[in-house]
This record gives structure tokens, C-alpha cells and sequence, in this order.
């Protein structure tokens, strides 16, 4: 049996879909079955293309992500009990979980969340943020540029293996932050609905140690319908 997660974005195709129970959820998941999947990319390999190269994307998305599911899934097959959480629950309670498999699940169902919105926050010729949005992005960093300007910086400033996030806080408000590795936002309490990878992974093989070139790049293939699915189910 596989488990299969539904994100917002591949539900929003699919009204048969079921929402998780949480209001503030961005993952829905069937929770019956025993092993989490690798989700399909939602576009060709080369479809980011020239801003983030096809062999990039396939590494990342056929070996990088897929790593992060089996081992998830390999960590999980010790412990069958655990085998029904909700991706979410791994990533901010993986504290309660037997010590042998917890840094295992939270480093690798991270990944596995991380990732699987990382692919959908992206499209070729994303387009811009709708107005609400928009609207709130100028009330919160006084503009849009402002805005991309301290994205940036946090993206630019994780040091070493990272992420950086826009994201809403349990108000409703429009945050900027960072995590480590891959520790979700969800775990510090606050829900992404924007988010750029910045381990070396995701960018050496066309931008070497040039990470700005590659962050600079990112914003032209942002999904702006799915960051304002997003923003609009979580606020
Ligand atoms: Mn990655």
C-alpha cells in the first residue's frame, strides 16, 4: 500500500480530494496507507528552463527528493504505530519519537514537505502576485521591491544547507524567516506559502558558488497562483 500526500495546489484539481481536519493545513494526505511517495513534478524537467536547468531538476527531484521519501519510509518501517501521522505531525512533533528514527524523520519528512511545495511554488512564466496579496506584501514591507530585498538577504544569509520562507504567523501576518537543513517553518508555529531552497543541491551544477545569480533567477519562475492558493486558505 502507498501513502499519497495531496497538496493544495494538485487538490485544487482534484475536488474529490479531502481536506486535513487542521484549518491552517497545507498538506492533505490519505492517511490509510503505510508509505509516503514520491510526487510527480507538475512539469517537464526542462520547463524552468533557462533559469534553473533540466539536469538540476532531475537530480533534485528524482534523486534528492526521492532519497528524502525512502529513507522517511525506510525510518518508518521500524516503527509501523507512526506509520499513520500526517506529514505535518512528523515535522513538528518528531520530538515524541522513538530517539533511534526521530532525527531520521525530522531531517527526511522535511525534506519530503519541503520539497513538495518547492516544486508547485514554481512554473514557467509564473506571472505576479495577485492583488491581495500584493496589497498585503506593500502593507507589511512598505513594497514590493522592499520585500525582495529582505527575501534576499535571508536567502542569501542561510549559512550552509537552508531555506528561506514567506510565511503567515499564527495572526495572519506576513513574515519572513529562515530554517536549517530541512526543518520546516510549520515546526517554529508559522505556515509557508512561499519558499526558496538554497542548499547547494538545488543550484551548483549551473550557478557553481554564485548563489544570488541562481536566488536572482528564482523570481522569475515563481507560481504566484499557487503562493495565493496558499495565502488565502492559511490567513
Ligand atoms: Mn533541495
Amino acid at each position: 500500500m502507498c501513502k499519497k500526500i495531496y497538496l493544495l495546489g494538485i487538490c485544487l484539481l482534484l475536488p474529490s480530494c479531502v481536506y486535513q481536519s487542521q484549518s491552517k493545513s497545507v498538506i492533505i494526505k490519505d492517511t490509510n496507507m503505510a508509505k509516503f511517495e514520491l510526487p510527480p513534478l507538475p512539469y517537464a524537467y526542462d520547463a524552468l528552463e533557462p533559469y534553473i536547468d533540466r539536469q538540476t531538476m532531475e537530480l533534485h527531484h528524482n534523486k534528492h527528493h526521492a532519497a528524502y521519501v525512502n529513507n522517511l519510509n525506510d525510518a518508518l518501517a521500524k516503527y509501523p504505530q507512526y506509520q499513520t501521522w500526517t506529514l505535518e505531525q512528523l515535522v513538528t512533533q518528531y520530538d515524541q519519537l522513538p530517539k533511534d528514527i526521530a532525527t531520521t524523520v525530522r531531517n527526511n519528512a522535511g525534506g519530503h514537505i519541503n520539497h513538495s511545495m518547492f516544486w508547485l511554488m514554481m512554473k514557467k512564466n509564473g506571472g505576479k502576485p495577485h492583488e491581495a496579496l500584493l496589497a498585503d506584501i506593500v502593507k507589511t514591507f512598505g513594497s514590493f521591491e522592499a520585500f525582495q530585498e529582505q527575501f534576499n538577504k535571508a536567502a542569501k544569509t542561510v549559512f550552509g544547507s537552508g531555506w528561506a520562507w514567506l510565511c503567515l504567523d499564527p495572526q495572519g501576518k506576513l513574515v519572513i524567516s529562515t530554517s536549517a537543513n530541512q526543518d520546516s517553518p510549520l515546526k517554529q508555529g508559522l505556515t509557508p506559502i512561499l519558499g526558496l531552497d538554497v542548499w547547494e543541491h538545488a543550484y551548483y551544477l549551473k550557478y557553481q558558488n554564485k548563489r544570488v545569480e541562481y536566488i536572482d533567477a528564482w523570481w522569475q519562475v515563481i507560481n504566484w497562483d499557487y503562493v495565493q492558493a496558499l495565502y488565502e486558505k492559511n490567513r
